[in-house]
């Protein structure tokens, strides 16, 4: 069974259920996060959500996205000291990261097609969640690049 994307509303029904109420700013931060697909880093949720709240500081929608992330509704990419991505799709998948403009594409799997090898079985490990990300170019890079080497 392939799992998809939860939507907005079902988080918020989700948070609803738990007796979780989310502030208009914070509904408004996890509706962007849902709706794209562009994995963004908080500094452009700061930025998206500044458009409609001009008042809102980068603390509180750092605070904001880390709220969402315990909630278990967004996830967190981080990748060491470069800073975090943040992603509305809270079901396990895997990436394809595009190594010219950053674009990462969101790829359905369940984990246990994904992790479906003997060796962790034999450790007796218990996986919680995994994280796999393919590395390469997307479709718009990949013309742009066969667009250079042809006027070279
Ligand atoms: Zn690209
Ligand atoms: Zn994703």
């Amino acid at each position: 069974m392939m799992q998809q994307k939860r939507s907005y509303s079902q988080s918020l029904a989700d948070l609803k259920s738990r007796g979780i109420r989310l502030t208009p700013q914070r509904q408004v931060i996890l509706q962007f996060l849902k709706e794209t697909d562009e994995h963004p880093t908080a500094e452009q949720v700061y930025q998206k959500i500044g458009e409609q709240f001009p008042g809102i500081s980068l603390a509180t929608v750092y605070n904001t996205l880390n709220m969402l992330k315990e909630l278990g509704v967004i996830r967190e990419m981080s990748y060491g000291d470069m800073s975090s991505r943040y992603d509305g799709n809270d079901t396990e998948h895997a990436h394809l990261v595009c190594q010219s403009c950053n674009h990462v594409i969101d790829i359905m799997c369940p984990p246990q097609e994904m992790l479906a090898t003997p060796d962790i079985a034999q450790h007796n490990f218990k996986i919680h969640s995994y994280r796999l990300e393919y590395y390469g170019a997307c479709p718009a890079c990949q013309s742009a690049q066969s667009f250079k080497s042809d006027a070279s």
